[in-house]
């Protein structure tokens, strides 16, 4: 690679409040066009602003979960511009004051990527147009709806770590209750800021911002298609031009939007009709106690104190209520190892057949913990711990009961094992030959006919080992 890309990334995310950020509407997705508006959102004169705490609240969360400072006082002002979408013509948004400043998060490879702000703002509207009849029709549901906004600094080099970095936020938002952070449905929204410039200089290029980036592939493919545009042009001796770039999925390419030339004048000015945000220690200590761990936390709990591997430690963390089963069932039986592996590999495979959260299980994180206790025990095999789960998977229960009930538990009882033995080997005369031979595929046939007459109780082992002591 000839030339080092350099980006920045500015992320959009909407508040999970139960109403709007200056209103009483519902904050709500979907719904038919233009029911959940009113004479405030909809920029109507003479209305007020009503600050809802509940997204300050919330803003706070994403400061504390990106380890930015949370600002004491923080003010909101006026962006300027005029489109359809925005009725009042002007957004209200924090300029001068943001709400939480200076955070960083660590991506792949140990780098810290600074935060540079959080800031709260409302949402615009929609257009939704009608090619057939030819006109744009405005949707002001979205009007309103509490947003933040993410700004790093210019600190990614790769890919790799902007995806890295996308993830981990979605990851805390969600955590925290911030946002539910679906990018595909627009309610965490990433633009990307990139530039390139030659390997080894210390002065960065002129960047394009991409917008329209709904998944980690997109992003992935937009920011490659960039690096070639701005190259050629390198390449060629052009300059590249600072612009907004509209990134086309279908296509895989970015098209100019507007030019920096268009650019508006926001003639920013401090919101007269909303007061200052001023939260106290006491409010900050309270918001940061609210907070559940977060997944980066628990990622380090896994791997270093639990001695999972990161693997299996990123996929349980990667969903905040399976994450607290698992942490639930340790605390009953510290059988760390053996609980994640009977998670992710038996309970996760049912619950993605089915469609199903841990929340809908008919069984508690004890009973998973007493389950695993069970088959390491040696109270019933591992094949049949497997059997027990899904019983509980499907109709609840307890797992002792189940395995009385179904005849699991473990037999150790030697000579009854030995008398099944030796019935196989006399019934199946010509596989033992062929064993004998040198087939050693049929030792599994064998053991299947000894488990079939001896029962899912059946010890394996013993099994195992008398079957092979027997056709030496
Ligand atoms: P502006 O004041 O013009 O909005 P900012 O400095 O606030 O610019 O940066 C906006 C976004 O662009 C940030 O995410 C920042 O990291 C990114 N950015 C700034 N300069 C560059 C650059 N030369 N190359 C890539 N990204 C950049
Ligand atoms: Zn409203
Ligand atoms: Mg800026």
């Amino acid at each position: 690679m000839r030339y080092q890309p350099v980006i920045g990334l500015e992320i959009h995310a909407e508040l999970l409040t139960d109403s709007k950020v200056f209103c009483t509407c519902q904050n709500e997705f979907g719904g038919s066009e233009n029911t959940r508006v009113c004479p405030r959102c909809s920029g109507l004169p003479g209305t007020l602003p009503l600050l809802n705490m509940g997204a300050v609240r919330l803003a706070a969360k994403a400061g504390f979960a990106t380890d930015c400072t949370v600002n004491n006082y923080s003010a909101f002002d006026r962006k300027n511009y005029f489109y359809p979408d925005l009725p009042k013509a002007y957004q209200i948004t924090q300029f001068e004051y943001p709400i939480c400043t200076d955070g960083h998060i660590t991506v792949t490879g140990g780098k810290d990527i600074r935060i540079n702000r959080i800031h709260i703002e409302e949402d615009a509207g929609k257009l939704v147009h009608d090619d057939y009849e030819g006109i744009s029709m405005a949707d002001y549901n979205r009007c309103g709806v509490p947003l933040i906004e993410i700004v790093t600094e210019p600190d990614f080099r790769s890919v790799e770590e902007v995806q890295d970095f996308v993830e981990q936020i979605a990851l805390r938002l969600k955590y925290a209750g911030v946002c539910d952070a679906r990018m595909e449905q627009g309610s965490m929204r990433v633009d990307v800021n990139i530039s390139i410039m030659p390997v080894g200089s210390a002065e960065f290029g002129t960047r394009a911002e991409l917008k329209n980036l709904n998944s980690l592939k997109a992003i992935g493919r937009a920011i490659e298609y960039e690096i070639n545009r701005q190259s050629e042009i390198l390449d060629n001796g052009g300059t590249v031009v600072q612009e907004t770039r509209r990134y086309n999925d279908n296509h895989g390419d970015t098209k100019a939007l507007r030019s920096k030339e268009e650019a508006h004048d926001y003639r920013y000015f401090p919101e007269p009709d909303i007061p200052p945000v001023m939260l106290s220690d006491e409010d900050m200590e309270e918001i940061k106690n609210s907070m559940p761990e977060m997944p980066q936390i628990r990622f380090a709990r896994y791997t270093e104190e639990y001695g999972l591997p990161e693997e299996d430690s990123r996929l349980i963390i990667s969903n905040k209520d399976f994450s607290d089963f698992y942490d639930e069932a340790v605390k009953i039986n510290p059988d760390y190892k053996q609980i994640s592996n009977l998670m992710l590999v038996e309970l996760l495979r049912h619950l993605n057949e089915s469609e199903k959260s841990v929340l809908d299980l008919p069984f508690s994180p004890a009973d998973l913990a007493e389950l695993v206790k069970m088959s390491t025990d040696g109270v019933v095999s591992k094949n049949a711990a497997k059997d027990i789960l899904k019983i509980m998977f499907d109709n609840g229960g307890k797992p002792m009961e189940i395995a009385k009930n179904n005849g699991f538990i473990m037999d150790n009882d030697a000579s009854g094992l030995e008398e099944i033995v030796n019935q196989v080997i006399s019934e199946n005369a010509d596989s033992v030959e062929s064993y004998k031979n040198g087939n050693q595929k049929v030792f599994g046939f064998l053991m299947g006919q000894v488990v079939r007459i001896a029962g899912k109780g059946a010890n394996p082992k013993l099994a195992k080992d008398l079957l092979t002591e027997k056709l030496k």
